[in-house]
């Protein structure tokens, strides 16, 4: 193996190779911010060649001006949350898109458990575009079956489904905890009574819309049911995830969602828990559960933790 090259030689090469491909090609770290991105993915999305830009950050932009991916909605906030509840939530996942010059693109995405992702799109314009809006629709169900309809972030299904793969990861006794936390809006009943069950909806979009840009990819939130979200913070030490929550608790405090009622203000409450070796779903949600309660007694807007 005397000509085949140092990991040096190699890895310069692949870079080479990469830059020049007509592959699409991008690297995410784990706060999702764009950290490398090949001559032709910044040709489509419209990236200069240092810049730093987040995922989220990025789609926004090519969502304004109109280059990059094709977004159908007329709310990318709510695009932005369901396509967040499903981006870097699983080691490989593909799928169809299409951009706004009209190509059609195959997407990889491959996740490292660091949370690295590596997104390689390939042009697929020319292939079977007879069978593509079948396709299409069926992306489109699957995405369905995951989503809560109302916020537009995982669903029960889903959630738990990501709960149920963090309790069978094996995890070795010196990585850091995941922690589980049940959050729940205080006085929701009352909310619906007072203003209607149509401003109550209101607020649980909020809700969502103040706790996600507080998390990172690798953290998982989904709607359990009615005013109940399930969130789950992998690779974090406990006090990592209170300071977090503390945050979330008071991000949502300030928000002032009703437009005809500008005075009004809500709150929620949060139950944590660390996930133990050997729980299943229902010890890992009880704990969380008996914390909930804790914090609903001892006066609401606040986190208790049970471990
Ligand atoms: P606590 O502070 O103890 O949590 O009190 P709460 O009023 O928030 O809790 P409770 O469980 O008594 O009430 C939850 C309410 O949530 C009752 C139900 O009508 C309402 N709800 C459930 N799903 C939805 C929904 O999708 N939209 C709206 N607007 N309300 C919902
Ligand atoms: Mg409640
Ligand atoms: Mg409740």
């Amino acid at each position: 193996m005397a000509d085949v090259g140092g990991d040096m030689e190699i890895a310069s090469r692949l870079l080479s190779l990469a830059q020049d491909s007509e592959l699409l090609i991008a690297l995410f770290n784990p706060r999702d911010l764009l950290c490398y991105a090949n001559a032709a993915f910044c040709g489509t999305f419209g990236v200069a060649p240092d810049e730093r830009i987040s995922w989220e950050q990025l789609m926004r932009r090519g969502y304004e001006r109109g280059h990059g991916s094709r977004i159908r909605t007329d709310d990318i906030d709510a695009w932005i949350a369901s396509a967040r509840s499903r981006r870097g939530k699983q080691p490989f996942r593909t799928f169809e898109a299409d951009l706004t010059d009209g190509r059609w693109i195959w997407v990889t995405e491959t996740l490292q458990a660091d949370g690295w992702l590596l997104c390689v799109c390939s042009d697929i314009s020319s292939l079977r575009a007879d069978e593509r809006e079948l396709r299409i629709a069926r992306d489109a169900a699957q995405r369905a079956a995951l989503t809560d309809p109302l916020t537009g972030i995982s669903n029960r299904a889903h959630i738990m489904s990501q709960l149920e793969r963090l309790l069978r990861q094996p995890r070795a006794a010196e990585s850091p905890a995941c922690v589980v936390g049940i959050l729940d809006l205080d006085h929701f009943k009352r909310i619906n009574d007072r203003y209607g069950h149509l401003a109550g909806d209101t607020v649980l979009r909020d809700f969502v819309r103040r706790v996600q840009p507080l998390l990172e990819p690798k953290d998982g939130l989904g709607r359990l049911g009615g005013e109940e979200f399930l969130l789950l913070m992998p690779d974090r030490a406990l006090r990592e995830a209170e300071l977090m929550v503390t945050a979330i608790l008071a991000a949502v405090a300030e928000s002032r969602p009703l437009l005809e009622s500008a005075d009004f203000a809500y709150t929620c409450s949060a139950g944590l828990t660390l996930l133990r070796a050997g729980d299943d779903t229902a010890q890992a949600l009880g704990r969380a559960d008996d914390a909930l309660y804790r914090a609903k007694e001892a006066g609401r807007n606040r986190l208790a933790t049970k471990l």
